[in-house]
């Protein structure tokens, strides 16, 4: 039976949007369903404006801390509508950038609603208002912020990562509910633009699925910064005090409940696939845990539907979901390639950045597997003197046995970018003294890396 198009795809994110530009590369006749704006979450809500939002702030932060590399600023202000402004342009021209991608690949976008209808069948509602049939079909609708059934939750001024991308000023006082990328990334930010900030996390420390050395360092450093950092706070419920929400949480360990006051309330308690009103359970599609269950293909079972990107749940990423949906297609297209998530590097782009990948010491200790661990501080680098950046490290997990390298953590100035060098070495199974025989350029951040591996080896040269 012949079908309208070869491949279609619901959802216009970093998951939907690179899959439909994989098959059109494949010469599949593709149509990618967007009820949004393309780009999704990441390009509209996420990534991109809050990276926008950060630069503003470490641009206002340089500025002030000219003088320390002898240059003289003077009257050092911020114009947060500009700031607004700035990141809103930014994300307007890269959405303007994948609408170009999409006729120059010749993928027919489809605006509007989309619901699965059959195995091979969609229904779209909205401006494109139509019933397209496709051989494939992947699922990639993504996912919206959490909103846990906390008392007060749905009150004024309490709100997510959706709502307080378009404040139209600094909340004098700020309380952030969760301590993962999203809320920190804002809690620096405002706190960088003269916010008074608090950040309740109920587990023992921020960033909880990090390395716990490298998450303390960064509870150290944001503390220094000026932000109220309190883990083991477990939010109960959110009211109004004094015309102010009030924030009541009970600290692990205390006997009382505790509050905070604050003007605005952000819920940065992650982020839930989303499936509400796609048709997936009428189809038989398999949701556990709010996720679609794929195999390790990204297969949902179900026909040719293949499901990526947030809406399969684990680390909610943009490139996490980009790289499925080129396993998806090429599955599509023949190929029995797994998705392997060994080698997915974390970022966390707050002053100092975080950037992670692979095995955690105590990870690989959970796995009861032996390993040598290494790190070494940036502050010993002339480059980081040079460039005035003090604060970090970076660790390297290896296995004993045979030295292969299991994973790589650090804090630090450009450590997100910096990351991809050691991913390279974990997805491919390098071994630290092959990294360690890798030459690093002088004077750069990246010796930071090369010594970390080095000390991991036991011969560190400027330790
Ligand atoms: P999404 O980007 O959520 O896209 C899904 C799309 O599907 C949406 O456009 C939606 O409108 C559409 N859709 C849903 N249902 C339907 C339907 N029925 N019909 C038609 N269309 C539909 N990740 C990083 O890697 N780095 C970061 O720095 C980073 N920062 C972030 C900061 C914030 C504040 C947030 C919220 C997220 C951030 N993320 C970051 C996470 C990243 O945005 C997501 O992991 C990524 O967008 C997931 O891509 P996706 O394609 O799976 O889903
Ligand atoms: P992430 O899933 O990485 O975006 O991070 C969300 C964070 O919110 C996690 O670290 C959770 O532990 C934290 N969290 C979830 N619910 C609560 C709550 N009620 N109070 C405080 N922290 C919470």
């Amino acid at each position: 039976m012949g079908y309208e198009f070869d491949v279609a795809i619901l959802g216009g994110g970093p998951g939907g949007y690179v899959a439909a530009i994989k098959a059109a590369q494949r010469g599949l006749k593709t149509a990618l369903i967007e009820k949004g704006s393309l780009g999704g979450t990441c390009l509209n809500v996420g990534c991109i404006p809050t990276k926008a939002l950060l630069a503003s702030a470490a641009a206002y932060t340089s500025a002030k801390a000219a003088r320390d590399f002898g240059v003289t600023v003077e009257g050092v202000a911020f114009d947060f509508a500009k700031i607004m402004a700035r990141k809103a342009r930014i994300v307007k021209q890269l959405r303007g950038g994948v609408e170009y991608l999409m006729k120059k690949n010749a993928v027919t976008v489809l605006a509007g609603a989309g619901t699965l209808t059959g195995a091979h069948s969609l229904g779209v509602a909205g401006e494109a208002e139509r019933d397209i049939t496709a051989g494939a079909i992947i699922l990639a609708s993504g996912s919206v912020p959490a909103r846990p059934p906390i008392p007060g939750i749905a009150g004024a001024n309490v709100v997510t990562s959706d709502e307080i991308l378009f404040w139209d000023a600094v909340p004098p006082t700020l309380a952030v509910i969760g301590a993962g990328a999203i809320g920190l990334e804002f809690a620096y930010f405002f706190n960088a633009l003269g916010s008074t900030v608090t950040v309740l996390e109920a587990l023992p420390q921020v960033l909880p699925a990090e390395d716990a050395q490298l998450a303390a360092e960064l509870a150290t450093s944001l503390t220094r910064q000026g932000i109220a950092v309190q883990t083991g706070a477990t939010v109960l419920e959110i009211g109004d005090a004094d015309g102010k929400k009030s924030v009541r949480f009970q600290p692990a360990g205390a006997e009382e409940a505790q509050r905070v006051s604050a003007d605005v309330v952000l819920v940065a308690t992650g982020r839930w696939p989303y499936t509400h009103g796609c048709g997936y359970e009428a189809q038989g599609i398999p949701i556990a845990h709010r996720a679609v269950t794929v195999d390790a293909y990204l297969h949902t079972g179900v026909a040719q539907i293949y499901a990526i990107g947030d809406l399969i749940g684990g680390m909610l990423l943009a490139h996490k979901a980009s790289a499925e949906a080129a396993v998806a297609v090429d599955n599509i297209t023949g190929a029995r390639r797994a998705m392997h998530y060994h080698a997915i590097p974390t970022a966390l782009y707050c002053c100092p950045e975080v950037a992670s990948v692979g095995l955690s010491e105590a990870a690989a200790a959970e796995q009861g597997i032996e390993v040598a661990t290494g790190s070494f501080p940036f502050r010993p680098l002339g480059k980081a003197l040079a460039i005035g950046e003090r604060e970090g490290f970076v660790k390297v997990v290896s296995r004993k046995t045979d030295g292969v390298m299991l994973g790589v953590q650090a804090i630090g100035p450009h450590v997100t970018d910096m990351i991809a060098a050691a991913t390279m070495a974990v997805q491919h199974g390098l071994t630290a003294e092959q990294y360690a025989r890798t030459i690093h350029p002088h004077p750069t951040l990246s010796e930071c890396f090369h010594e970390a591996i080095e000390a991991a080896l036991g011969h560190p040269v400027h330790m």
